[in-house]
C-alpha cells in the first residue's frame, strides 16, 4: 500500500481505519496523540493528533497501531521536535487521563 504523506505533517491518521483502541496514545512519548469523544465514530472515540508540533518522529505509534491507521512521515522529509520534559509531562497526564484529550 502506497501512502502519501500530507505536505508539512509529522503524523497522521486514516480515521476509517482508526479503531480507537488508545494503543498508539499509550506508546507515543510526546504527549502528540490523545483520544477524543466524537459521536460520529462507531466506538464513540476518535484518535486525534493534538500536537503535532510535539512529534520526535519515533515511529512508535505506527509500528504499535494494529490497524495500520497511522503514519509518520520520513525523517529525510520531516524535521521533527526534539523531546522536551513539557512533552514528557503531557504524554503522562494523557495516559492519567484514560488517554483522552486534556481539557484547556
Ligand atoms: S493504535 Fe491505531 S487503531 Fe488504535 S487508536 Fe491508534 S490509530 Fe487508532
Ligand atoms: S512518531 Fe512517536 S512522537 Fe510522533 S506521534 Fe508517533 S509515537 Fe508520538
Amino acid at each position: 500500500m502506497s501512502v502519501i504523506a500530507p505536505k508539512d505533517t509529522p503524523v497522521w491518521v486514516n480515521e476509517q481505519r482508526c479503531k480507537a483502541c488508545n494503543i498508539c496514545v499509550s506508546y507515543c512519548p510526546a504527549g502528540v496523540l490523545a483520544m477524543r469523544d466524537d459521536i460520529n465514530a462507531v466506538l464513540g472515540q476518535m484518535i486525534e493528533v493534538v500536537y503535532p508540533q510535539s512529534c520526535i518522529g519515533c515511529m512508535e505509534c505506527e509500528v504499535h497501531c494494529p490497524d495500520f491507521a497511522i503514519m509518520v512521515a520520513k525523517r529525510d522529509e520531516f524535521k521533527f521536535a526534539k523531546l522536551t520534559p513539557e512533552a514528557k509531562e503531557r504524554a503522562e497526564a494523557v495516559k492519567q487521563n484514560k488517554y483522552k484529550k486534556l481539557q484547556g
